[in-house]
């Protein structure tokens, strides 16, 4: 059982009841992004059962009439074995999601992966003309150049500061660096996009930021949250823009729960008082 301190931000631990809450979701207008908790897996077989499990997860969306989609990680589907692994296991699930129509987001874990994800990004959404989407992150210094590369590509990219501690080499590590490095990005993509754009943040100075230059450039773009944070903004936001809603599932929840605390330790105060509330 996913214990309640977690349960804020982890909708359970089985297929059914994260599609149950992505149902409750779409009553409110809101859409679901859909991720199959795990990370790190050095053994091929671990890679290959999670695979297995997002290949039937996108069975389930397919026949359903949610509006929802899949996230999954690199170091859960083979990065952390070998890039060919990853890229083979990759190709499987996005093949299997073109499809069966079900859109699939790649996340985006520390700057030593990045290479490796993007290169696996960029020749699946040329293959499928889209139907891919990956996360760049505004706190690595690389990311302008990242960015500017992949305006020439066919699938989405989700803007977000970025959640792994990382060496101030490669990083921007002051809160207003990144905060500067993610309008700028953010600049960059309505003006030189043709949409596409996910901007992953709970932070209202961006999405306020996202929504001027959206009236400014008529750029699409959808707004992303986690589940568990400024929810009732995500309800309201729907009335007037796409909006989706990042929620895991499964039984490793542990080490997601870790980095929503690290980023903002209210987090930890939140999921208290929801237990308290019970
Ligand atoms: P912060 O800089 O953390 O906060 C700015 C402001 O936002 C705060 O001052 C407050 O006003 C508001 N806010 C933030 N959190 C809360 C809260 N809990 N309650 C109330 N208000 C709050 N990172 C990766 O590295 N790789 C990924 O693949 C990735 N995918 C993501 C997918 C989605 C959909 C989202 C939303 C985030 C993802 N992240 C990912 C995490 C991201 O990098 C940030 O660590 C995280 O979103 C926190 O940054 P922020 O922009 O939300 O705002």
């Amino acid at each position: 059982m996913i214990p309640p301190i977690a349960s804020r931000f982890v909708a359970g631990e089985s297929p059914a009841v994260a599609l149950e809450h992505v149902r409750r979701l779409n009553d409110r207008g809101v859409e679901g992004i859909v991720n199959l908790l795990g990370e790190h897996y050095d053994d091929r077989a671990d890679a290959e059962a999670d695979a297995d499990e997002y290949l039937s997860l996108i069975d389930d969306l397919s026949n359903s009439e949610l509006e929802a989609c899949i996230s999954v990680k690199p170091s859960q589907i083979g990065l952390s074995v070998g890039e060919e692994a990853f890229r083979e296991i990759l190709e499987r699930i996005v093949d299997y999601g073109a499809k069966r129509d079900v859109f699939v987001w790649i996340d985006m874990e520390d700057h030593t992966t990045t290479d490796a994800t993007l290169g696996a990004y960029e020749r699946l959404a040329r293959k499928h003309d889209g139907g891919v989407g990956v996360c760049v992150q505004a706190n690595l210094k690389r990311t302008r150049e990242d960015v500017e590369r992949l305006a020439d590509v066919p699938g989405k990219v989700r803007f977000v500061k970025g959640a792994y501690d990382e060496p101030a080499d490669v990083a921007y590590t002051r809160k207003e660096e990144v905060n500067r490095a993610y309008r700028e990005l953010l600049e960059y993509a309505f003006e030189h996009y043709d949409g596409g754009i996910g901007v992953g943040s709970h932070d209202p100075e961006m999405i306020d930021h996202a929504i001027s230059l959206h009236d400014e450039y008529g750029t699409d773009f959808e707004i992303q949250m986690l589940m568990g944070v400024r929810e009732d903004a995500q309800y309201d936001l729907a009335e007037e823009y796409e909006v989706w809603q990042y929620l895991p599932y499964g039984t490793r929840w542990k080490s997601y729960f870790y980095r929503r605390v690290m980023e903002r330790k209210e987090n930890l105060w939140f999921a208290v008082r929801a237990i308290a509330g019970r």
